[in-house]
């Protein structure tokens, strides 16, 4: 019998931890390599379509976050001045009979956490950022920026929008500014007073912005507000992917919505700022032993609130795909065939937004079950 292959994953953000929990539950043998020292209390609001809560399902998970996030009522869309609804989509029990899995809004940290919980700490290194990368016929090295080395057989680069193991793939991309920038702020829930929320996740559409608006908890003792607005970008750095921003600022570019939204905006202690990044389908998402997941490969703007969702679709297909063909050439071939059609999609869908401002059938995406969808393409393999 042939050696399990030795997979390194680099990056411990939500596609590198649901791969390893993927590839642990197949049997493979994993090690993660993240580049903070520690996990902490990051992010803000995220939210878990039926296609990523059946993803999670397979690892264990669904019934640890269905207890902690909160089920949205409905998907609501409404006009950024008057409330006026513009379309409404159910996302409780219609959601779980038609697609077989509940919505969830969430903190990011929570979710983090329940995939934490589902890869035993020895498979973790912390501290250890990647800094190097070399392919040999029977195996990868790796080494990282505090001088330790490792050798692995197979390298998933998770290692998010600005990856190093993109640039061994296809050579150094940068992504690109859109000029717009989400301001982003989660707090409790009693530091709005008086004010209670609807249960839905709320859009309120302006003609050039948008805030959404949804508590991530189910005790609906938090609130999430994540905004996207025109701004110059030109003080973002791949290291400032969320700086602090100017609250003030904010309030005066959100003065014009509806009453219940500056009142949301008002209340924030702070507020961090994003800009947003894309990039163009890339030619391809593997080289050698090297493949690549998430945002490293398909970074998405965040209208479809599809990014992670679609990162934990991958993560478990490319476990699936290397339990299947015992070549990682082949696993990683159909990985990608099956995979990137899907991520083009959304990306482009998402770079429109337009998802749910109207009427929406969202089927295709909610429908997808990634532990049971083929891995053979529809087209024949080049
Ligand atoms: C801290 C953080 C907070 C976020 N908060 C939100 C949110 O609130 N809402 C939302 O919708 N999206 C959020 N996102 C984005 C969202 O999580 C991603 O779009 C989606 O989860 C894609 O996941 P990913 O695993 O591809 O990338 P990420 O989740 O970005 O994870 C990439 C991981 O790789 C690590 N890494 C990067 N480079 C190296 C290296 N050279 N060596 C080792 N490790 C490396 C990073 O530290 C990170 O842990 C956040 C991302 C991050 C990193």
């Amino acid at each position: 019998m042939s050696k399990p292959k030795s997979i390194a994953i680099i990056g411990a953000g939500i596609g590198g931890l649901t791969a390893a929990a993927a590839m642990l539950k197949l049997g493979m043998e994993v090690t993660v390599y993240e580049q903070a020292p520690q996990f902490a209390r990051v992010g803000a609001g995220i939210q878990m379509s039926p296609n990523a809560m059946k993803s999670l399902r397979g690892i264990g998970l669904e019934d640890r976050l269905v207890e902690t996030g909160l089920q949205p009522l409905t998907s609501l869309n409404v006009a950024h001045d008057t409330g006026e609804v513009t379309n409404e989509l159910p996302l409780r029990a219609e959601m779980f009979d038609r697609y077989g899995a509940p919505f969830l809004c969430l903190h990011r940290a929570d979710l983090h956490d329940a995939l934490h919980s589902a890869v035993p700490d020895h498979h973790i290194h912390r501290g250890a950022r990647l800094s190097g990368l070399v392919q040999h016929d029977d195996g990868v090295e790796l080494s990282f920026a505090d001088g330790r080395t490792a050798r692995a057989d197979l390298v998933i680069g998770a290692d998010g929008v600005h990856s190093r193991v993109q640039d061994e793939v296809i050579g150094p991309v940068n992504p690109v500014k859109t000029g717009r920038v989400a301001y982003r702020a989660t707090y409790p829930a009693a530091l709005l007073g008086d004010l209670r929320l609807n249960q839905s996740r709320t859009k309120w559409w302006g003609p050039d912005r948008h805030i959404v608006i949804y508590y991530t908890t189910k005790a609906l003792d938090e609130v999430y507000f994540c905004t996207n607005q025109p701004e110059d970008v030109s003080w973002s750095t791949p290291e400032s992917w969320s700086a602090e921003g100017d609250l003030d600022y904010l309030k005066a570019e959100f003065a014009h919505f509806h009453p219940e939204v500056r009142a949301v905006i008002a209340a924030a202690p702070k507020v961090h700022k994003w800009a947003m990044l894309v990039r163009d389908p890339l030619p391809t998402w593997h080289a050698g032993r090297l493949v690549l997941l998430g945002d490293a490969c398909h970074p998405m703007l965040p209208h479809m609130a599809q990014g992670a969702s679609c990162t934990i679709e991958d993560a478990v297909v490319l476990a699936r795909a290397l339990a299947a063909f015992s070549d990682h050439r082949e696993a990683f071939a159909h990985y990608e065939a099956v995979r990137k059609p899907r991520a083009s999609e959304m990306q482009l869908e998402a770079s429109q937004n337009k998802w749910m401002r109207r009427r929406t059938d969202p089927s295709w995406v909610y429908g997808y079950d990634a532990w049971s969808t083929p891995l053979e393409p529809e087209t024949e393999l080049a």
